[in-house]
């Protein structure tokens, strides 16, 4: 870059510099890191709002960067995306989410599911519905006890999105949207797809204490998915308060910080371990 000789220029250029270098210096191990193993999948409980039983878990996927330290996925997910990486990073998600629910339900725990995220790249991927099955039989869970979650630009894709979901529906997997309400989500969405699950996006929980104008839409979703006989889950719930809003309001799933943040395997076994009605 051009020396101007102001402070300002410096600096500012210095900062674009070292986050380009971050960019790369991520963008390279990412490759490294799936080989060695520096991805590691967190377990995030949801929670039965009435009885506080842990109905399930939703894999969330950390980096464990040697020199960089702990990277969110945030940042790195849509690096993968860009360099198709999250193929072989989500499939590797999937089958180990997969594999420690199987070992759970081997111990004797009561869940009903296992959530998965797919990104749209994923869903694109022709080998999807294979590598689902595959995972499937390796890890020897009933497909009813998979729930792969979709984005709102997955689904509007609609063309191409009906005959996948149809495909893993047929398999008997639970699809889920994720971030309802968020971007250009369309109510017709949840009409014209084979979902079982609805998502409230954290955004709207944190408005739950704000108007009765951001009160009626969570309201409004809540009614609406018991009406469309569809599963919802309250996502991002952090205080006691939006959580008996939610639970007079007929929610009767949510995920948050108010119970538990997303948890390495052992923690989240003795979370259950805990929770076990001898
Ligand atoms: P998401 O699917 O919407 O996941 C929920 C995010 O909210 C997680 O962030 C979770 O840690 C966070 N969260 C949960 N409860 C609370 C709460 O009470 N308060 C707050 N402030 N946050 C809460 P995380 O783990 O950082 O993941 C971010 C996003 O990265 C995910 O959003 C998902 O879109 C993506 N992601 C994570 N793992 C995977 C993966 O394996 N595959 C794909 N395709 N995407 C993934
Ligand atoms: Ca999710
Ligand atoms: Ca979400
Ligand atoms: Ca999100």
């Amino acid at each position: 870059a051009k020396q101007r000789g102001g402070n300002q220029c410096c600096f500012y250029t210095k900062e674009i510099d070292e986050s380009l270098s971050r960019k790369l210096q991520l963008e390279n191990g990412l490759r490294k890191a799936l080989e060695r193993d520096e991805i590691e999948v967190y377990y995030q409980p949801q929670v039965d709002t009435f009885s506080e039983r842990i109905t399930g878990f939703e894999a969330l996927a950390r980096w464990n960067h040697p020199e960089l330290g702990f990277i969110r996925p945030d940042e790195f997910i849509p690096m993968a995306e860009d360099t198709k990486l999250i193929v072989p990073l989500g499939e590797k998600v999937l089958l180990e989410a997969c594999h420690q629910f199987s070992r759970w339900l081997a111990a004797g725990y009561n869940l009903d599911r296992i959530g998965v995220n797919l990104s749209a790249i994923q869903f694109r991927d022709p080998s999807i519905t294979a590598t689902v099955s595959h995972v499937l039989k390796e890890t020897n869970i009933r497909p009813e006890h998979l729930e792969l979650e979709l984005t709102e630009t997955i689904v509007q894709d609609s063309k191409e999105a009906i005959p996948v979901m149809q495909h893993l529906k047929g398999m008997g997997v639970q699809l889920a949207l994720d971030d309802f309400g968020t971007g250009y989500s369309s109510l017709s969405y949840l009409k014209d797809f084979p979902l079982d699950t609805i998502k409230v996006d954290k955004s709207f929980i944190d408005a739950i204490h704000q108007s009765e104008k951001d009160r009626a839409v969570v309201d409004t979703l809540i009614r609406l998915a018991a009406k469309l006989e569809m599963n919802v889950i309250a996502e991002g719930v952090e205080t006691e308060s939006q959580l008996n809003y939610l639970r007079i309001h007929g929610c009767t799933e949510y995920q948050g910080y108010v119970f538990s943040a997303p948890l390495k395997k052992g923690e989240a076994g003795k979370l259950l371990e805990k929770g076990i009605d001898w």
